[in-house]
């Protein structure tokens, strides 16, 4: 028998992971694909990868402002596929090397729970004293007409090697905003449509303004309050029909949406755990379910659905599955954000209590009365 059983080895699971055997526990990770998750695979390292290629473009576009005068001849987006597929998969072989000498059992199966001590994986069922859930969310294509074969997903994106001609995003989340950074710098015409008031409604409203105001100068076509009604076919592509605070077409080659499904296909009726009214699992601040000895943590949890979130959630589960009395405390989520090279954000998450919030409006610095702006010749950026 294992003292803690993680399913899902994603930033969440893997953290959770190492966290319960350094507490001195017998471990298993559950992992049927590639262990890293969405993070390291599918989503922020590729993401990255994608924003290094951009930044590096447009500073040799700029170079000319320091007396370089530099051409870009040609772009291969193949080399940096390969990177975006080459770093994954060293950081997948760091990972698991450092589960061995955890003496962590990673195991390739998916799980599924029988109760709250027994996961079902090919051929065999485990037993745990503790369970952590750590499976994370899927990536989907919204039920909307036409958009099955005019879709181009985030995996698409992430390993293109034609950038369209133009491109809708349906959305304003944090990586909707990163990939039409990424999507306008190698060519594309992107328009940003989301049906609230802004994009990225869970900043501060000030860092919103910048970074609609940054996406506008770099020729990002921001539309809020326009939500997605249906793609139909036309000529040279697709016509997209938006409504909203106004009724729109748009003559775009494809289009994008973030949208995301928690992984709760595991037999969490059969332990007992219950989802919230949103269908993510649901948890208290240890991160213990309704089911006594299962946690959840990460993206399956809803909330930030962040990385380093999901990390900080597997270590403090780690250590309740481990008999301490850990707490996450989800208003001290730092965050940096910088889709154009021209924002950096860094500040603790909102939700917390009025009084930090007059704290951290004193800290805010333009960068205009810093040198940063001078040597990156970036004019409009903020750090608190
Ligand atoms: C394009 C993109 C860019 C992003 N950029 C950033 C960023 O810059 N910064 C940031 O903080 N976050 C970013 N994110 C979000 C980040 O990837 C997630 O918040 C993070 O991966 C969540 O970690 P997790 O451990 O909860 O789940 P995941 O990373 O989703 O891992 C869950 C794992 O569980 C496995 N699993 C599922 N079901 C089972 C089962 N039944 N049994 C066993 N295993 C199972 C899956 O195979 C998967 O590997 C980005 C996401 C995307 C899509």
């Amino acid at each position: 028998m294992y003292d803690v059983i993680v399913i899902g080895g994603g930033p969440g699971g893997y953290a959770a992971g190492i966290r319960a055997s350094q507490l001195g526990a017998r471990v298993a990770l559950l992992e049927p694909t590639h262990i890293g998750g969405i993070c390291v695979n599918r989503g922020c390292i590729p993401a990255k990868i994608w924003m290094q290629a951009a930044r590096r473009k447009r500073m040799i576009e700029r170079a000319d402002v320091f007396g370089i005068k530099a051409k870009i001849e040609t772009i291969d987006l193949q080399a940096i596929v390969d990177r975006r597929n080459g770093v994954p998969s060293d950081l997948q072989m760091g990972m698991a090397g450092l589960c061995k000498s955890y003496g962590i059992d990673v195991i390739a199966e998916q799980g599924i729970l029988q109760n709250p001590r027994e996961v079902k994986i090919e051929g065999k069922t485990l037993e745990a004293k503790k369970m952590i859930i750590a499976t994370g969310c899927a990536l989907q294509v919204p039920d909307i007409p036409g958009m099955g074969e005019a879709a181009m997903t985030m995996d698409d994106m992430l390993g293109m090697t034609q950038v369209p001609a133009s491109l809708l995003i349906q959305g304003a989340e944090a990586m909707d905003v990163e990939m039409a950074v990424i999507m306008n710098t190698f060519g594309a015409k992107v328009y940003l449509a989301t049906d609230g008031a802004r994009i990225l409604p869970r900043e501060d409203g000030n860092t919103s303004q910048r970074i609609t105001k940054a996406l506008r100068e770099q020729g990002i076509e921001v539309l809020p309050r326009l939500t997605l009604e249906s793609m139909n076919k036309s000529k040279g592509g697709y016509e997209a029909v938006l409504s909203g605070r106004e009724n729109k077409t748009l003559a775009v080659a494809r289009v994008s949406t973030s949208t995301r499904r928690p992984n709760t296909d595991l037999g969490l009726d059969q332990a007992g755990v219950e989802l919230d009214e949103d269908g993510f699992i649901a948890v208290n601040d240890h991160l213990e379910t309704s089911a006594e000895g299962i946690y959840a943590i990460g993206d399956v949890t809803g909330g930030w659905m962040l990385s380093y979130a999901a990390t900080s959630m597997g270590v403090t589960a780690a250590e309740n599955a481990m008999g301490q009395t850990s707490a996450f405390n989800s208003n001290l989520v730092p965050g940096v954000f910088g889709p154009c090279r021209k924002r950096l954000r860094w500040e603790f998450r909102k939700k917390m209590p009025i009084k930090w919030t007059w704290m951290l409006r004193l800290a805010i610095v333009p960068w205009l009365l810093t040198v940063w702006p001078w040597l990156m010749m970036k004019w409009t950026g903020i750090s608190r």
